[in-house]
């Protein structure tokens, strides 16, 4: 669509965009970690939700914001707490893969109401290698995107 000129936004071209084109690179702990090392990581990566993964690199939980202050609240112990007893896990963990289309990773953002999916590899008895992360900001940037490339000059609001 280089050169198109319409002021339309193309929304074929948005329903064709894959999760691959947008992804970003996956946040992981290890299922042993504390709680306490997965606030550091989640400050120090500057993620909302960080993957869990077991001892053979697989997929084994998730870790939201509130799941790590739900934990925090009143617990002196977060650094002998392993973070496996209070994250969401495998099998109820939402997750795409790159050849998804975006637009359905967006939808089951929605649906499930969660912020961020892991994008994994492989499918055999859900054992995932977690290969990136959409998130709400990737959809927002994907939007951003798609609007500048079909206006290449429409970044210019001053
Ligand atoms: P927060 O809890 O900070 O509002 P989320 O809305 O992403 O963040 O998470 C809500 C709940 O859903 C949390 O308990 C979290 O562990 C869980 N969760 C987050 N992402 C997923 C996912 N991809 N699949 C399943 N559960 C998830």
């Amino acid at each position: 669509f280089t050169g198109k000129t319409g002021t339309e936004v193309p929304l074929a071209t948005i329903k064709e965009r894959k999760v691959g084109e947008y992804q970003s690179i996956p946040v992981v702990v290890d299922e042993s970690d504390s709680v306490y090392d997965a606030i550091s990581a989640m400050f120090l990566e500057d993620v909302g939700t960080l993957f869990v993964v077991d001892r053979a690199s697989r997929l084994a939980g998730v870790l939201s914001r509130k799941d790590l202050l739900r934990a925090s609240i009143g617990n002196q112990d977060l650094e002998s707490m392993p973070v496996s007893i209070i994250m969401t896990r495998m099998p109820n963990i939402t997750v795409c893969t790159k050849d998804d289309l975006l637009i359905e990773a967006a939808s089951l953002l929605i649906e499930r109401q969660i912020d961020a999916l892991p994008v994994v590899n492989g499918t055999d008895h859900h054992q995932y290698e977690v290969v990136g992360r959409v998130t709400k900001t990737t959809m927002t940037k994907a939007l951003v995107d798609l609007v500048q490339s079909e206006h290449p000059l429409g970044g210019d609001r001053s």
